[in-house]
């Protein structure tokens, strides 16, 4: 740390993003990164667009929302894009959080709310999930806070279903319920459609995962339309050209590609029952995932030693701190050949095979 850096940031601990090695041929099972590329006409697209870098990128990304209103249901003004949906949970946090509003979130979750929180002087409590991970919606009635829940949740897999959220939008009239559905393309229920039965219902998504975007850093907030104005004007004292030229000519390339989206994520669910049967036959627990990833440990090998037994072999998955989850490992699924690899690596790893 300089001697310049303001008082306010010395003790922020900041999100650590899994590794991305440089050199090395490595099977990535670590980010949940999507194992199928972009389909060609997102890529064209994208091309095409880079030719008219000169101009800035449309603030409003008008023909983007209205894609995505198309495809979602929604009016244009109950959408707002931005780069990659971390961006839309870090404005949610400065436009819906303060002393008086504290956010709230499980205590197994997504890395990134506690530090949105402490980098926006947010106070935040975290809600113990239940003993096999399960979150108890009734812990999250008259919350009196801002809430935070990832659904699917990260990293444990598991999904709420939308009556469940519903409860939890109906005791909690008075605060805001963002729902982060990152992993929603993957098996779960979404809660759009609660956008017009509940005004204080924030839904966040991503194109990194089912959509393949990860590296374009695309993703929209959907609501009420004056929730999406709130987040509007945080995004235009921040960056109105949050979302660039590529990314969005990108985005709307895939969106009319659904049926390419669909199939990616069908064969990513097989590819997870495929590899959840096998690591069973191998002795490992795991829970019941709704995502592109498995969460699971083994009895006889420690979560760290097993990341770094395969990362020895060239696989890498992710092993994350904190002491409730120590003996898991997330493992991102990836095409059928990565996963039979996966299996194969395990069986020669001592303890397990
Ligand atoms: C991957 C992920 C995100 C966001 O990723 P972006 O690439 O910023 O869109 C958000 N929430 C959860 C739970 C995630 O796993």
């Amino acid at each position: 740390m300089s001697r310049f850096l303001s008082e306010k940031f010395a003790d922020l601990e900041p999100y650590t993003p899994g590794e991305q090695p440089r050199e090395g041929r490595y099977i990535k099972l670590n980010t949940n990164e999507n194992p199928f590329p972009p389909h060609p006409s997102v890529t064209e697209a994208a091309e095409a667009e880079s030719r008219k870098l000169q101009l800035y990128s449309d603030p409003e990304c008008k023909a983007l929302r209205a894609a995505l209103a198309a495809e979602t249901g929604l009016r244009e003004e109950e959408l707002m894009m931005t780069n990659g949906s971390d961006e839309a949970l870090y404005f949610a946090f400065l436009a819906f959080c303060d002393r008086h509003t504290p956010a709230i979130f499980a205590d197994v979750t997504y890395g990134f709310y506690p530090v949105y929180a402490r980098i926006t002087g947010t106070p935040y409590r975290e809600i113990p999930l239940g003993e096999d991970f399960r979150l108890e919606p009734k812990d999250y009635y008259q919350a009196a806070a801002t809430i935070f829940i990832a659904n699917p949740n990260a990293p444990t897999g598991l999904a709420l279903r939308p009556e469940e959220i519903a409860g939890i939008l109906e005791q909690n009239p008075y605060t805001v319920a963002v729902i982060d559905e990152a992993y929603v393309d993957f098996g779960a229920e979404s809660c759009l459609e609660l956008i017009r039965e509940y005004d204080n219902l924030l839904v966040v998504q991503t194109f990194s995962k089912s959509r393949s975007l990860a590296g374009g850093r695309l993703g929209f907030a959907a609501g009420n339309e004056e929730l999406i104005r709130d987040l509007n004007a945080i995004r235009y004292s921040v960056n109105p050209y949050n979302v660039n030229r590529m990314t969005s000519a990108a985005g709307i390339a895939c969106l009319k590609q659904e049926e390419y989206t669909r199939k990616n994520c069908r064969i990513i669910q097989e590819n997870r029952a495929w590899t959840a049967a096998r690591l069973k036959e191998l002795g490992f627990e795991m829970t019941e995932s709704r995502t592109n990833f498995l969460f699971a440990r083994h009895p006889a090998v420690s979560g760290e030693t097993l990341y770094k037994e395969l990362k020895k072999r060239k696989i890498l998955i992710r092993h994350l701190s904190g002491k409730r989850i120590a003996d898991y490992n997330r493992i991102t699924i990836g095409t059928r050949e990565e996963m039979e690899k996966l299996i194969q690596t395990l069986e020669k790893i001592p303890g397990i095979g």
